[in-house]
């Protein structure tokens, strides 16, 4: 079922007693909206991030993963790691990942395949960089990622994937997606899906936009009937521009 979600993307930001803050002041807001609240601490501060929110409509997940249960990969983490501090979720193949950390559609499929056999739910980031969209390429490299990544799943894998549609160029660079390009784009995605796995996987899809989302563009963004919310980087490190943003709906 299509779900609004809108997710907080910390990035390497907030010690601990910044996350404790950042929590804290999450807590004083009113959540007026249906979509799902959740944030992506830093590894180091997911526990304390759970146990602080134990008790609030917040569900921590996890900004990376290993694709190996265990094993010798210095500074890694695995999927089971993950579950064992009530992770359900982890973000996988954000831009800066496959910017910097060489993360490839190809070991990102192996990254989607163990975290589904850890019953994990997945939030799958891609998106064009401005050179693809600049030669009007844009649609044949989404469609490249989201095949390469997903498309060797059975259908009902897909209840456990939410997509991501992060046009690299939007993202942190203060440049939003008009809500045209991001609707264009989402109903793109949908009818990818629909192409192969038919028309309630791809109704049933959560598709985020993320990039630059604030909460002066945020209402326009998420009234396009393809866009089912976002992934927030910088606008999520401050609690009220953040419930703005999840009140938008
Ligand atoms: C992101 O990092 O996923 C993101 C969308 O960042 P920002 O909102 O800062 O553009």
């Amino acid at each position: 079922m299509r779900k609004h979600i809108v997710a907080g993307n910390w990035k390497m930001n907030n010690g601990l007693i910044q996350t404790e803050t950042l929590i804290s002041d999450l807590k004083q807001q009113v959540k007026t909206s249906d979509a799902e609240v959740m944030i992506a601490p830093a590894f180091t501060n997911l526990w304390h991030a759970f146990q602080s929110t134990r008790q609030d409509d917040i569900e921590v997940v996890a900004q990376n993963m290993h694709f190996a249960e265990n094993g010798a990969y210095t500074g890694e983490v695995s999927p089971g790691m993950l579950k064992s501090i009530g992770v359900k979720t982890v973000i996988l193949g954000h831009s800066e990942r496959r910017a910097y950390y060489n993360e490839t559609d190809e070991s990102l499929a192996k990254k989607v395949d163990t975290a589904l056999e850890h019953n994990m739910r997945i939030i799958f980031c891609f998106g064009e960089e401005l050179a693809d969209r600049k030669a009007g390429n844009e649609e044949a490299v989404v469609e490249r990622q989201i095949k390469n990544a997903l498309f060797h799943l059975g259908a009902d894998a897909f209840k456990n994937i939410v997509l991501a549609y992060e046009p690299v160029w939007a993202i942190g660079t203060g440049e939003t997606a008009s809500p045209e390009q991001a609707q264009d784009m989402h109903a793109f995605i949908r009818k990818t899906l629909e192409s192969t796995y038919g028309h309630t996987v791809a109704d049933d899809m959560t598709i985020l936009y993320g990039g630059s989302v604030k909460p002066g563009n945020a209402k326009e963004i998420f009234g396009k009937p393809d866009v089912d919310g976002g992934l927030i980087g910088g606008a999520s490190l401050n609690a009220e521009d953040f419930y703005a943003i999840v009140n938008a709906f």
